[in-house]
């Protein structure tokens, strides 16, 4: 099996009707960047930045993060890195936060974290908007912003870089080549406003970790709840429909770059959708490929529409016996 993945490395994943499905890989530190040449990915979905934060028993100042962006991004070449802002506080906790940190949060994981934090500690953001682009002097950046509930506080974060930018500008420093701004939707709330937030924005990345747990009230770290939080449900599987189709007419990448991705009938059911770019843990890329490669859209979209259309049935039975039907390998 791992010899079959690894001779995907170089194959291109297009589905059976020849559609390309970006298939790209999720990191966060310096050596996870390897993974990129071994299983042929198309770039990194998601660099989550609060690695380097959260292994660090300060503050990490700005020359070590510009350091580690501008490794990532020479060992990814040509290949696009979202770097997505940090996303501490919460469950993330960082011990120089700490006591700030829990002091009020019972329910950390909807509590003062990630974006909510960074846009009150304004001097956090500017740094690493700072690292970031000088460390892409020249390149392409992609910077991803997390937990945002609504439009203005995307506003207000692209504001930080924005101004960072312009303070480079008058430095007469290298620049990056050009910016690209996106959101990550993984707030319920979000998607309300999507006609809001959609023309302001380059790229829309659905976190289904966070997303699922919000959706259904379900703590994602929870083992007595694993049942429970099943990307697989109706529930789910129809909010991210409603998402994907609220993006058609927008010029906006969309993608999904939580966990489900990786597995193979969430991908499948993914496909099924409308979703074409899924940011998945490395292991997951050749498994992914193989399935992509098998897949016909039409078919498989056809199928989840009528299954979503029944509450009544069970999902993972469904796509289960489609892809046994089609010797699609799922395990
Ligand atoms: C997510 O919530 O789906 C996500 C990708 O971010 P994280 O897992 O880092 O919270
Ligand atoms: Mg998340």
């Amino acid at each position: 099996k791992q010899a079959a993945y690894a001779s995907l490395r170089d194959v291109e994943p297009f589905t059976r009707c020849g559609t390309r499905i970006q298939v790209m890989l999720n990191a966060g530190l310096r050596d996870d960047m390897s993974a990129l040449a071994m299983t042929g990915a198309d770039g990194v979905g998601l660099f989550r930045t609060e690695f380097q934060f959260l292994v660090s028993a300060t503050l990490p100042q700005r020359d070590r993060q510009t350091r580690l962006y501008r490794d990532v991004l020479d060992a990814a070449g040509e290949k696009p890195v979202i770097f997505r802002t940090v996303d501490i506080g919460g469950d993330k906790a960082v011990p120089y936060l700490r006591d700030e940190v829990a002091e009020f949060d019972e329910n950390p994981a909807m509590g003062w974290r990630a974006l909510r934090l960074a846009l009150e500690r304004e001097g956090l953001l500017k740094v690493q908007a700072r690292a970031l682009l000088e460390a892409s002097a020249g390149r392409q950046l992609y910077v991803m912003f997390p937990m945002v509930s609504e439009p203005w506080e995307f506003d207000a974060a692209k504001q930080v870089f924005e101004d960072q930018l312009s303070y480079l500008k008058t430095r007469k420093k290298i620049l990056p080549e050009s910016i690209r701004y996106g959101a990550m939707l993984e707030v319920p709330a979000l998607a309300e406003v999507l006609d809001d937030l959609l023309p302001r924005l380059s790229f829309l990345s659905i976190g289904t970790n966070d997303l699922t747990q919000f959706l259904l009230a379900a703590d994602r770290a929870n083992p007595k709840l694993a049942e429970r939080y099943d990307w697989l449900s109706h529930s789910i599987l129809r909010f991210l429909r409603r998402i994907q189709l609220a993006t058609v007419g927008y010029d906006v990448d969309l993608g999904v770059c939580g966990e489900m991705g990786g597995r193979r009938l969430d991908a499948l059911a993914l496909l099924g959708i409308g979703y074409r770019r899924l940011s998945i843990t490395p292991a997951a890329i050749g498994p992914i490929k193989e399935l992509v490669r098998k897949v016909d859209l039409k078919e498989i979209s056809e199928a989840m529409n009528t299954w979503l259309a029944d509450p009544s049935l069970n999902l993972r039975a469904e796509l289960e016996s489609w892809a046994r039907e089609r010797d699609i390998d799922i395990d």
